[in-house]
């Protein structure tokens, strides 16, 4: 039996696509939400325990967009890590640049939020919005587009009939690939490898991220007292002696160092080489979790949109996490693609219109292809061991430091203030 979605069929219920079903749910718009994992225990994480191992860092941007929503104070209420400074330097040169909030007037500028509890937020906002139905368990295989309705196609044979589909499936998209949408797409050569630890020094609210000669090593501050779990305090009483790890690295460097971190001996010499990649700027480290990795992929769908469709977040263009961009990017598409549709049916206007769809692309595809250019060229300056591009990245790195204007505009981007932002995101 088919069965009919409403307004609007969202693919996907990450960050994202929940994000989005929130805002259209909000105003009033009837969503069916498909999800291919599993329908969540019910038992929202509370934000005590041990970090999570997957971490976003928020622009401002996005925190206005979740407040609007409701969803920060939940979040804050929980544990929220907000950053006021940021280091980046070569590893292997003296060029070094330093951002401080203050520089710009702000009180921080970025969050640290685990993407549980980012998603558990969203989703029990999304409890109180009676015309948001969720699916879990519900896997897209087939998909066709007729007449100005779509069928939609689920591996359990379930089949429905929409009017309006989103793709917010990832950045292997299916809704993409079964729309024919082409897709260009750039192996980094590198893959993130991701844990957390504890760290001799307080991090003091700063996000560092040293370039080696093999990738980016990021360590994001958490804000977690010293003893989740019961674990024996390793220095000083403050909740700031937690990192989380994102590692760029090329494939068999990641392999290697998953493996060290699969038992105790080999998490000891973990510890050692991020201290040593870090120039032992936080003192020692432990290794306090597993060390998985994930490839890079840098993707950039040809279109955002099709008759009665629509990318959005990863599902349209994935990047290089050296920027923490992914998910704000997300965030931005989806917020000017509901303004868009919220104002054109207020207007009386049908949201499936080539014009509309045609505005939301216009208005994100451009913004995105700036951050993935931009992240492709920090790649390959940082990854090259010419003595030519090392000079100048050491004289471009200290010169910009020493540049306040420059400074201030790269704050402002960092900030995710670049753009034609949706109107709750200003
Ligand atoms: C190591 C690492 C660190 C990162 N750090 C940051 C950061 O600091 N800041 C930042 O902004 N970004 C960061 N990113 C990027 C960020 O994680 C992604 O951009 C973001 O998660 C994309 O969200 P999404 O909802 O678009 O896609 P996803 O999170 O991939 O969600 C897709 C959803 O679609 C569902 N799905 C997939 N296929 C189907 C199907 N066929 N049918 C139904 N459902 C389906 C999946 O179950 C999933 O729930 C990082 C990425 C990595 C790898």
């Amino acid at each position: 039996m088919t069965q009919e979605t409403r307004d609007v069929a969202i693919i996907g219920g990450g960050l994202v696509g929940t994000t989005l079903a929130l805002l259209l749910g909000e105003a009033g718009w009837r969503v069916d939400l498909f999800d291919a994992g599993p329908r969540p225990d019910g038992m929202a994480p509370a934000g005590d325990g041990p970090p999570a191992l997957r971490v976003s860092a928020l622009t401002a941007a996005t925190e206005r967009l979740l407040t609007s929503l409701g969803v920060w104070p939940w979040l804050a209420a929980r544990r929220v890590a907000p950053y006021r400074g940021m280091a980046v330097w070569d590893a292997e040169g003296s060029g070094e640049i330093g951002f401080d909030a203050e520089d710009v007037g702000v009180a921080s500028l970025g969050t640290i939020v685990e993407n549980d509890l980012l998603l558990a937020g969203l989703r029990q906002r999304l409890g109180d919005l009676p015309s948001v139905t969720c699916h879990f368990e519900a896997r897209l295989s087939g998909y066709r587009r007729e007449a100005g309705v779509s069928t939609l196609l689920f591996e359990d044979g379930s089949r429905w009939r929409t009017p309006l589909v989103v793709g917010a499936d990832g950045g292997r998209s299916v809704l993409r690939g079964l729309a024919g949408i082409a897709v260009s797409e750039r192996d980094t050569g590198q893959v993130a490898l991701v844990t957390s630890v504890r760290t001799e020094w307080g991090h003091g609210g700063i996000a560092r991220q040293a370039f080696l000669p093999t990738g980016p090593l990021a360590f994001l501050p958490l804000n977690v007292p010293l003893s989740p779990g019961g674990e024996p305090a390793l220095a000083g009483q403050s909740n700031d002696h937690h990192c989380s790890i994102v590692w760029s690295t090329t494939p068999s460097e990641a392999k290697r160092l998953t493996r060290l971190a699969d038992n105790d001996a080999g998490r000891e010499a973990l510890a050692r080489e991020l201290e040593a990649g870090i120039g032992e700027r936080l003192g020692q480290v432990r290794v306090i979790d597993a060390a998985p990795h994930f490839p890079i992929v840098q993707r950039h769908a040809q279109r955002y949109v099709d008759d009665g469709l629509a990318l959005v977040g990863d599902a349209a263009h994935s990047l290089h996490p050296l920027a923490g961009q992914g998910v704000n990017l997300g965030m931005m598409d989806v917020a000017v693609l509901a303004e868009e549709w919220v104002r054109a049916r207020q207007r009386g206007a049908d949201p499936a219109d080539a014009r509309i769809l045609a505005r939301y692309a216009r208005r994100r595809r451009g913004d995105n292809a700036v951050m993935l250019g931009a992240m492709q060229g920090f790649q390959r300056l940082f990854g090259s061991a010419q003595p030519a591009l090392r000079l100048a990245r050491n004289w471009g790195l200290g010169g910009v430091d020493r540049l306040m204007p420059v400074k201030r505009l790269m704050i402002r981007q960092a900030l995710g203030e670049a753009g034609d932002l949706a109107e709750r995101c200003r």
